[in-house]
């Protein structure tokens, strides 16, 4: 029985519900305070937010629709522990995307763009310079939320939306395979495409984008870990 068509409120409350946890989860795993592989156990998701496992599961699907939860038979949900192949996949489509919402948000640049994407900046480097984990995980967000401010400006909603899916799946990668464990962007190159984008120069503003993406994912470590056999291990 479909319990939406018999009581639309509750239904539509249920909906607002997941979506709220939903956002919370997804923030936790962004900014890694759910780092991957973490267990999201149905029975204490439920308990920590008061709701039903009808809830919870929801939930968890949303997530795992965004690649940010895989769900295994008989062992639960997890926070998604990306392959180093998919890792690069998702520089791969960022390559492929980005530069496309540069050349769109250069048709759309206005002085109250401009001013939105320069006040966020000053707050990433806000960030940059205080001290301890919170501001560390602030600043981590901040450096993500630039790229979707320029999504945001693209006017394309499913842009937006693939954006959102891509800089959240970036985050886990980069808590998986982060060399350097500081911020998944550099500041200074965020500026430099901003330069170009207020100057109107899209060929500039496309190559330093790519050059970005190329920077965040060489400071990765993608190699594949050999790992030993259990008699190797164990010295037998
Ligand atoms: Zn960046």
């Amino acid at each position: 029985m479909n319990i939406a068509h018999v009581t639309p409120v509750s239904g539509n409350i249920h909906e607002d519900r997941a979506q709220a946890i939903r956002d919370t989860l997804r923030d936790a795993i962004v900014d890694r305070r759910l780092t991957p592989g973490t267990k999201l156990s149905e029975i204490e998701v439920g308990t920590l937010f008061n709701v039903s496992r009808t809830v919870v599961r929801a939930v968890l699907q949303m997530l795992a629709f965004e690649g940010l939860v895989c769900t295994e038979r008989n062992r639960g949900a997890f926070v998604s522990n990306p392959t180093p192949e998919e890792a690069r996949q998702v520089f791969a489509s960022r390559r492929l995307i980005e530069p496309g919402i540069i050349n769109a948000v250069i048709e759309f640049m206005t002085p109250d763009a401009a001013r939105k994407l320069r006040a966020h900046l000053s707050e990433e480097i806000r960030y940059q310079h205080e001290r301890g984990a919170r501001a560390r995980r602030a600043e981590i967000k901040s450096s993500g939320d630039f790229h979707l401010i320029l999504a945001s400006l693209a006017g394309n909603a499913i842009i937006e939306k693939f954006m959102d899916e891509l800089v959240a799946r970036s985050s886990l990668v980069i808590a998986l395979y982060g060399r350097s464990g500081i911020s998944s962007c550099g500041h200074s190159d965020h500026a430099a495409i901003l330069d170009a984008l207020e100057t109107g120069n899209a060929e500039k503003a496309r190559e330093l984008m790519l050059h970005h993406i190329d920077h965040i994912e060489a400071d990765l470590d993608l190699r594949v870990k050999e790992g030993f056999a259990l008699k190797d291990a164990l010295a037998l």
